[in-house]
């Protein structure tokens, strides 16, 4: 899976790669070829516009002195100057029309010539280099006039070593030609209007030399070398002087649309233009506008190098979601195994827990085994402890019972003896001793009896000073001459409590018994009765100096059958039977040590209306 991820994201960036080098190819041909070109060809309006321009300003030029020869050449002055036998006033009338008329019409120089081609009369005729004296029948605008034509022609002056535009007209006298004005135009003026940065403009002529040129240095520079015959025409008309007509180091490097696209190597570095050209035949002129194609190049290359930017930035824009995709998708691989990290710990801990809770469950049932085992067990112990309890009881009982029996029997077959000898004294005694033992048995019976008490039975107000003068007098025979005092400490007045009297008088004979049994072999034994009175309670209290209870044993005394008298001399019943009755009563009996044992029974008072009552 992840393989297969990593084997199609390899793809993809392949792929983008190969569009990346793609669009760079695309760019940088389109960028080298078909983009300059395209924006070369862009500036050739702007060519033409310039084109145009300059050969409207050429033609106002050259219109401006048009029909100005022929004007002048109507002046008589000129042609009687022409005169060969003119007087030097006509001569120098001529020079000072001439001077006037040439600063007037802002001319570069007139003057006129014989038939021979001499010069007679000239704007310039006090000038250093006056043209008066010289000839110049060689060249086309003279020999055009004396024709009778007009001379056209452009040429570099001979004398003055500047180029101008001649104008030639024939002179007449009379109908006849007599000699030819001619009129030199400066053109330096054209050629100032003409520097700009961004082009450069060229005249040249049929033989393709450089007339007229934005730069001076291209002035007399043939566009292609001469041929021989083409410098013999050119010499033939001294046009050029002695210039040397050096080519131009052109190249023709290509073509933009219908234009030459031209390559020259300049002083400062080679530079590239593109021509735009057209003819000026009434002149013999062809004008060129050579635009630099410079502007043109750095533009479709700052075009190239913003598209290669783009090219750039998209590239790196999609690397960048690339790589945030690729890290993305690594954030989530590791989630992915960080949760199955997880999910396989949580297992872990699931089957541990399971394990666990089946170990716990194995326990349970143990427990729950073990704790019916317990159960069983003491149901066991129980009726062992009931059985132990019924023993104990039977032998008691047995041991109570049959001791009195057997003294009965003894005493009975006494006084049987004693009656038939006749001793009546000895044998009332019998009789009296076997009533005693009767009586001990009946108490034996009864305590019995009580055991199987009646806990609802009825209560009612009873006066504590009854109940306990009652429980005197039946403890009174056990007493008998015993060292043994019993205090009663009664307040005076009735001490009403809620209780059954005969079971509450069975509870206080029990505790002065016991407080007796505790006494035995005492010389100072003394029994206290006290009671105690708050609001709602009435607290009897039956204390003795004996030994008291032994201690720990103050809990399980009050436990049935449980003595510390050897057997047959108590049945452990007496405090177990007191505490229910007291409880039964809604009260409580509880022991405490105080020099001896202390029993406490605490029992509600009535109600003050029942009290009334
Ligand atoms: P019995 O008198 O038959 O032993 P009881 O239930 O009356 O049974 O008394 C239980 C035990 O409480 C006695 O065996 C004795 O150890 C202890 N006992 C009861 N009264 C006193 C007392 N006044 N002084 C010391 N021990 C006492």
């Amino acid at each position: 899976m992840r393989r297969l991820q990593r084997g199609t994201w390899r793809k993809r960036r392949a792929a983008a790669l190969l569009a990346l080098a793609l669009g760079i190819a695309v760019v940088l041909t389109l960028g080298t070829g078909w983009l300059p070109a395209r924006s070369i060809a862009a500036t050739v309006p702007q060519g033409e516009n310039v084109l145009r321009l300059a050969i409207s300003g050429l033609r106002g030029e050259l219109a401006r002195y048009e029909r100005l020869p022929e004007l002048m050449a109507t002046e008589q002055l000129l042609a009687d100057a022409l005169d060969p036998e003119a007087p030097g006033a006509t001569i120098a009338g001529a020079n000072l029309y001439l001077r006037h008329v040439n600063a007037m019409m802002g001319l570069s120089d007139s003057y006129i010539m014989r038939l021979d081609g001499m010069t007679v009369a000239a704007s310039n005729f006090d000038q250093p280099l006056s043209f008066i004296g010289q000839r110049f029948d060689y060249r086309p605008y003279f020999s055009d006039a004396v024709a009778g034509g007009q001379g056209r022609f452009f040429a570099l002056g001979t004398t003055s070593a500047k180029r101008g535009y001649y104008f030639g007209a024939p002179v007449r006298n009379r109908g006849r030609i007599v000699g030819a004005l001619a009129l030199k135009v400066d053109v330096d003026a054209i050629e100032d209007s003409w520097r700009a940065a961004e082009y450069e403009i060229i005249v040249t002529d049929d033989e393709g030399i450089v007339f007229l040129a934005s730069r001076r240095d291209w002035q007399f520079r043939a566009l292609a070398p001469l041929s021989d015959e083409a410098r013999a025409r050119v010499a033939a008309t001294r046009r050029y002087d002695a210039a040397p007509l050096e080519p131009l180091p052109l190249e023709r490097v290509g073509q933009v649309g219908a234009h030459r696209l031209m390559q020259l190597d300049l002083p400062e570095g080679r530079r590239e233009f593109v021509v735009v050209a057209e003819a000026m035949p009434e002149a013999g002129w062809t004008v060129q506008v050579l635009l630099d194609t410079a502007p043109a190049r750095r533009q479709a290359v700052i075009a190239v190098v913003l598209a290669l930017l783009a090219l750039a930035l998209g590239a790196a824009g999609v690397a960048a979601v690339a790589q945030r995709r690729a890290r993305l998708r690594e954030r989530l691989q590791m989630q992915q195994e960080a949760q199955s990290q997880l999910e396989g710990r949580v297992a872990e801990r699931t089957a541990e827990l399971a394990a666990l809770n089946t170990r716990l469950e194995a326990e349970v049932a143990e427990r729950r085994a073990t704790e019916a085992e317990l159960r069983r067990t003491q149901r066991h112990l129980v009726q062992s402890a009931k059985l132990a309890a019924l023993g104990q009881m039977s032998a008691a009982l047995s041991h109570e019972l049959n001791q009195p029996l057997g003294a009965v029997r003894n005493f009975a077959a006494n006084a049987l003896t004693y009656l038939q000898r006749g001793r009546q004294a000895e044998a009332s005694e019998n009789i009296t001793r076997i009533l005693g033992l009767a009586d001990r048995m009946t108490e034996i019976g009864r305590t019995l009896r009580n055991f199987a008490r009646k806990p609802n039975a009825q209560l009612s107000d009873v006066d504590l000073h009854e109940v306990v003068r009652d429980a005197m007098e039946v403890i009174a025979w056990r007493l008998g001459d015993r060292p043994v005092r019993i205090e009663t400490d009664l307040p005076p007045g009735p001490l009403m409590v809620r209780a059954g009297p005969v079971r509450f008088q069975q509870v206080i004979v029990n505790l002065i018994s016991n407080a007796l049994d505790a006494l035995e072999g005492r010389e100072d034994g003394l029994i206290r009765l006290a009671v105690r009175k708050t609001p709602e309670r009435i607290v009897l209290r039956v204390s003795d100096n004996g030994p008291g209870v032994p201690a720990g044993l103050e809990e399980r005394i009050f436990d049935p059958f449980f003595s510390t008298k050897g057997v047959g001399s108590g049945l452990g019943l007496g405090l177990s039977i007191s505490f229910n009755i007291i409880k039964d009563f809604g009260g409580e009996l509880r022991v405490m040590n105080d020099g001896g044992a202390v029993f406490e029974v605490e029992l509600a008072r009535p109600s003050a209306q029942q009290e009334v009552a």
